[in-house]
Order: C-alpha cells, then sequence, then structure tokens
C-alpha cells in the first residue's frame, strides 16, 4: 500500500460539531456531506486556523447559518455546493442571496438546492418561489462567480432561460387578466 491518500470524502448523517470539527481536521478533506436532524441543530464548530480544502460540499443543517459559517471558511477551494434548503424563507436565513454573497464563492461552479432532507422530509417548495429564489441568487452571484443554480425538484435553468420563463408566465398571466 504505497499509495498516498490523496482526495478524502466524508459523509454525517446526524453530525455534531466535535464531529464536524474533526473532521475540518483532515488536511486530505475534499468533499463533504453534513447533515443534522432538525431536532439537534448543528453549532458552529470551532474551525482550525488552517481553512480546509474542500472542493465539494453538501450541507443539510440547522440552523442555515451554520452552513454558511462553514461555506465561508471553505470559499476559496469550493466548486460545488449542495443546500438543503426551502424556497420560501430558508431556516434561519431570510436572504440567501445576499448571504451567499457575502461568503465570495469565486471559484464555484454550480449551486444546487435541495429540497429535501437526508431523512426525506421535504423542505417548503413551490414552482414559482423557487424560481424566484433561483432568479436572486443568479443575480447575487452574479460577479462573484459564474455558477448554474439548479434546484434538485426543477432542474437546471440558464439565467437568460429562468428570465425568459418568468417573462412568459407574466405575459400569460397579463393575457389572462385582459
Ligand atoms: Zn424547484
Amino acid at each position: 500500500m504505497g499509495d498516498r491518500l490523496r482526495e478524502v470524502c466524508i459523509r454525517f448523517t446526524r453530525s455534531t460539531a466535535d464531529l464536524l470539527q474533526e473532521a475540518l481536521r483532515v488536511p486530505a478533506l475534499r468533499y463533504l456531506e453534513v447533515h443534522c436532524p432538525f431536532d439537534a441543530p448543528l453549532e458552529c464548530p470551532r474551525l482550525p486556523g488552517r481553512s480546509p480544502s474542500l472542493r465539494w460540499l453538501r450541507a443539510g443543517v440547522y440552523p442555515l447559518l451554520t452552513a454558511l459559517a462553514l461555506i465561508r471558511q471553505c470559499a476559496a477551494t469550493l466548486e460545488e455546493l449542495e443546500l438543503v434548503a426551502a424556497s420560501t424563507d430558508p431556516y434561519g436565513c431570510p436572504d440567501l442571496g445576499e448571504a451567499l454573497r457575502g461568503c465570495e464563492l469565486r471559484g464555484l461552479r454550480k449551486l444546487t438546492l435541495l429540497r429535501a432532507t437526508v431523512d426525506d422530509t421535504p423542505c417548503r417548495h413551490d414552482e414559482l418561489t423557487c424560481r424566484e429564489q433561483r432568479l436572486r441568487l443568479l443575480f447575487a452571484l452574479k460577479g462573484v462567480s459564474a455558477c448554474e443554480v439548479r434546484c434538485n425538484e426543477c432542474g437546471t435553468r440558464t439565467f437568460d432561460e429562468l428570465l425568459r420563463n418568468v417573462f412568459s408566465a407574466a405575459a400569460r398571466e397579463g393575457n389572462r387578466a385582459s
């Protein structure tokens, strides 16, 4: 076994702050999935001085501010982010776009909103609020990162496709009203 460990992937379905902190100490950690149950909110871990070099993160934790703190810590290297979040009033974070913009995710290529928790409890989600949320996210992240924003329920849309959808929906509403 001469191979050196290059990339580590860790998955917690019921994490605690201590477990998460231990994981973040692993230098080769590149892929991290972390969840916690709604009735056992996760505290923001006391992170080590060195930022973890995560490339991929899937987070379904309460409160969402803990996930944001984690995202901020690994913003420099993060390429893909999957976030369990409702399309209306995501837990503890009234403006997800602003919050993510503040994380400075310059290398982010893909943001996926997951509409169910790890134990398959659905998050509040409907097509209209989802579209609005994704548009707001695209606006907020514009100029910071050139990432696509998708929802695991509704699929991928580019910025232009989303705008076109909004306008055609508005036109249909207009036709119906007249
Ligand atoms: Zn959706």
